[in-house]
């Protein structure tokens, strides 16, 4: 599978977080998945004319897209052209190249808060006009939208957020979320491996005459969990 990550407006804190992962690494996490990375505007030598090739290639489907990567929220500013963000060299906004490949992405990943509701960017006036994926005119047509099933997939505070959503005859017929404390506090898988939480909790001290030790507390609430309340 091929990957590319389209950079929209954003502040680089998703794609730093990604890069800042240690064991495993995100290009031997890639590595192992088996995914190529087509391009991504930290990771990839390739700059101006290769650049545009790869997406020219891909816009005219002579390169299959696995996944489309989309970090940063969308500008449709001003007056729906887009143009408050160009993608440097190609002539073209943002918006309108997310909106070519979208519908060619097998999957498409809002990956943060700015992709996925609209972000920081958003907020205040919002002279620029900013969506997320929420809008499905952003992503119309993408394949994750077939049979209008929707998935947004975004890093919260805590850990990764879910949200699945079914829309039918133009409302939502089921909504699923799957909040951070969902994976963390997950019950043991069908292998027997534990959650993360039960994971960094087997072996923590206990000191003598303990209740309510101390180290269980720190290392739940290192989680930053909805659960934390409930240690208390
Ligand atoms: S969600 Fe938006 S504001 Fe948050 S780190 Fe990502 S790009 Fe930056």
């Amino acid at each position: 599978m091929n990957l590319l990550w389209l950079q929209a407006a954003e502040c680089g804190g998703c794609k730093m977080s990604l890069l800042c992962a240690e064991e495993p690494n995100v290009l031997d996490l890639l590595d192992g998945a088996g995914i190529e990375m087509l391009w991504h505007p930290a990771l990839s030598v390739e700059r101006g004319a290769p650049v545009r090739q790869i997406l020219a290639a891909i816009d005219a489907a002579w390169l299959p897209l696995d996944i489309l990567c989309i970090e940063g929220s969308i500008l449709r500013g001003p007056n729906g052209t887009g143009r408050y963000q160009m993608l440097s060299g190609t002539g073209k906004p943002m918006l309108r190249w997310v909106q070519a490949l979208a519908p060619l992405a097998e999957h498409v990943i809002a990956v943060g808060t700015c992709a996925t509701y609209g972000g920081v960017t958003s907020a205040g006036e919002d002279i620029a006009d900013v969506v997320g994926g929420q809008v499905q005119a952003v992503y119309a047509n993408s394949p994750m939208f077939r049979g209008f099933e929707r998935l947004l997939l975004g890093k919260a505070p805590g850990d990764a957020l879910g949200h699945w959503c079914r829309i039918e005859s133009g409302k939502i017929a089921s909504y699923q979320i799957i909040a951070p404390t969902t994976w963390n506090f997950c019950p043991r898988d069908t292998e027997g491996v534990p959650g993360p939480v039960e994971a960094a909790l087997i072996g923590a001290p206990v000191r003598q005459g303990e209740d309510t030790p101390v180290a269980v507390r720190r290392i739940v609430r290192s989680f930053d969990s909805c659960m934390v309340c409930t240690v208390h």
